[in-house]
């Protein structure tokens, strides 16, 4: 097999079905398919620094995840994207804030650490930081289920079931080392190993970003054939808005450690409501020259997080700010029928801003 080339999706379902055969501990739906497989509410995590300064880094996010989709995650550097995902994968522990799994509290009896880190796994943006050096990548992609208790034996041949399954020949690459592989192939090596516990999560952090373009998009199309094969759902995290689109179905804005937008991709992407969404559409290039925008590109570099602007957060650089703005908190809020849930004052019926619309009349 060419090492670029990935298996068909029907081969992949096959394999899929004989790796279940296999797989750790059986990934009942036990919530239902209703039941989010990731539900978060109020995660915070503040940074300390001297003198009691604090970095804001994620501070009070809500949102789900449904079972089978891809929720992207979009903002500018420093928004709280990575720190959401090291949350999600505790990684770090959060200041405040609960996170559910298919119904179950992460870290609680029914659903215990060990546990919870075997279904969900986490592929990062550096392909050679996240492998060992010193070993061969069959024994990388073997070593997780080892730990959670497979045979040698068993764990061999997941890990070369699993290299085949994400297009790397098993007969070619199971010896080699990181060093001996190029970054889209390492990067293979990774989601390999991330599905190496049968994960029913996986945490995308600028996975492809490194990549060039064209191992990009082979990459981007492996993702898309795995999750049918593997019922998996996706966290896509990206700072590509076009890649974001391509991939997910929902997509959540983030600013400054806040969620400003979330909503289905489409409808997000074809009329994003929060002026900071806009902005950052509006930079997003296009190869037509009809969806050329008129919309002010985004000005400044976001605020500091140690000391946030009070009120709505992206006050200081959006051009709608009035005196509301400046000292009330938009709360994150429904808005239209596409389940799209925004931050903004203006989108809010009733609120003293003199572009919102008028409060609701409550009929008896
Ligand atoms: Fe702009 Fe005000 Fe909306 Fe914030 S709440 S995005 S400052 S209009």
């Amino acid at each position: 097999m060419h090492p670029a080339a990935h298996p068909h999706p029907d081969e992949l379902k096959a394999l899929a079905e004989k790796s279940r055969a296999v797989k750790l501990l059986p990934n009942a739906d036990r919530g239902g398919p209703a039941t989010p497989l990731l539900s978060v509410t109020g995660l915070t995590k503040h940074f300390p620094l001297a003198r009691g300064a604090v970095v804001r880094a994620v501070d009070g996010v809500d949102f789900t995840v449904k079972k089978g989709e891809t929720l992207g995650v979009v903002g500018e550097s420093g928004c709280g994207k990575s720190t959401t995902a090291r949350l999600i994968m505790q990684l770090l522990d959060q200041d405040a804030g609960e996170m559910l799994f298919d119904g179950e509290l992460v870290g609680g009896l029914e659903l215990p650490l060990k546990e919870y880190r075997r279904q969900a796994q986490m592929v990062f943006q550096d392909s050679y930081a996240s492998l060992n050096p010193r070993m061969t990548i069959e024994a990388s992609v073997a070593f997780g289920p080892q730990v959670h208790g497979l045979s040698k034996n068993n764990a061999i041949t997941r890990a070369r079931d699993l290299l085949a399954k994400v297009g790397l020949d098993p007969a070619r690459f199971a010896g080699r080392y990181p060093h001996e592989l190029s970054g889209g192939q390492r990067q293979r090596v990774n989601i390999a190993r991330a599905l190496a516990l049968s994960p029913r999560l996986l945490i995308l952090d600028e996975s492809v970003s490194a990549l060039d373009k064209s191992v990009e998009a082979q990459v981007l199309n492996l993702l898309l054939d795995l999750r049918e094969a593997f019922d998996l759902t996706y966290v896509f995290i990206s700072h590509d808005l076009n890649v974001v689109r391509f991939m997910s179905d929902r997509v959540m804005v983030m600013y400054l450690g806040e969620i400003v937008e979330i909503g289905p991709v489409e409808t997000l992407y074809a009329a994003p409501a929060h002026p900071y969404t806009r902005a950052l559409l509006a930079a997003m290039p296009s190869m037509d020259p009809d969806r050329r925008t008129e919309e002010a590109p985004l000005a400044g570099d976001p605020p500091n997080p140690i000391n946030p602007p009070p009120g709505c957060r992206f006050h200081p650089r959006c051009p709608f700010a009035e005196a509301l703005c400046c000292a009330v908190r938009p709360e994150l809020s429904p808005v239209g029928e596409d389940g799209r849930q925004v931050a903004c004052h203006i989108n809010t019926p009733g609120a003293r801003h003199s572009k919102a619309p008028p409060a609701l009349e409550i009929i008896p």
